[in-house]
């Protein structure tokens, strides 16, 4: 899916690569030292043409990073548009990081560790594992990509917004509502063609980042359980921001 049409493979999840996102995912604040890190993707427009065939069920890092790169251009134009429609003034995620080593970038202070994604407040930027990410999207499909970038995209409107919730479980699956609104407006309005199988990808794949069941609600870095977790993201998916309590 994706701003180009595609053909999301499909495949079996593999718990253990998906279950490191819950534990160690969207860790925040501090100061930003972000080491060796690569240059943004460019913008690109959304287009939609070149359906991506992955009939072996691999694609290509090139094409992943295009899928990221689209991901974020349509979120930020979502946002942009949200926020100007209510008279606030936007200011994009600063950069999208991909990184391949632990450490190679740190969210105040503290060294992302591999497997793992992340939206870092205080330098303002999402950083993800690029291996882990390409090994996550082979499994899932092209549209597991634009979820985790409109999860984490999501984050970074939380912090625009002043929302700071008691615990985190609320700040998790308010920015899985949120994902869901970006993606389903996106696709009401063109911006993002669905193909086959996209809807399927998006429930097995926040499914798949659901937390354990032994996992308490109210423990810090707690996301929500799978079933909690894709409520959010189709709430938000069907009936856009004005189900995700943006107050
Ligand atoms: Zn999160």
């Amino acid at each position: 899916m994706g701003a180009r049409s595609g053909r999301g493979a499909r495949g079996a999840l593999v718990g253990l690569l998906i279950a490191a996102l819950v534990s160690t995912a969207c860790a925040g604040g501090g100061l930003v030292e972000p080491e060796g890190e690569r240059p943004a993707q460019p913008d690109r427009a959304a287009s939609p043409e070149a359906d991506t065939t992955r009939a072996d069920g691999t694609t290509s890092v090139a094409e992943f990073e295009q899928d990221v790169a689209d991901a974020q251009a349509v979120a930020e134009r979502y946002w942009a548009a949200q926020f100007k429609a209510s008279g606030q003034r936007f200011e994009p995620i600063r950069r999208v990081i991909p990184y391949q080593r632990e450490g190679e970038v740190s969210c105040g202070g503290q060294p992302l560790p591999r497997n793992n994604a992340v939206y870092c407040s205080r330098g303002d930027f999402i950083a993800y594992d690029v291996n882990w990410s390409v090994a996550a999207f082979r499994q899932v499909g092209d549209a597991f990509v634009f979820y985790l970038l409109g999860h984490e995209y999501a984050h970074g409107i939380q912090v625009r917004l002043g929302i700071n919730y008691s615990f985190t479980i609320q700040q998790e699956l308010q920015a899985d509502c949120m994902a869901g609104a970006y993606l389903g407006d996106s696709v009401r309005s063109g911006a993002l063609t669905l193909a086959e199988g996209d809807l399927e990808e998006f429930r097995e794949g926040v499914a798949a980042v659901g937390d354990d069941p032994d996992q308490p609600w109210f423990a810090e870095g707690s996301h929500g359980t799978p079933e909690q977790r894709t409520d959010s993201f189709f709430r938000g998916y069907e009936r856009s921001l004005a189900a995700c309590d943006l107050g």
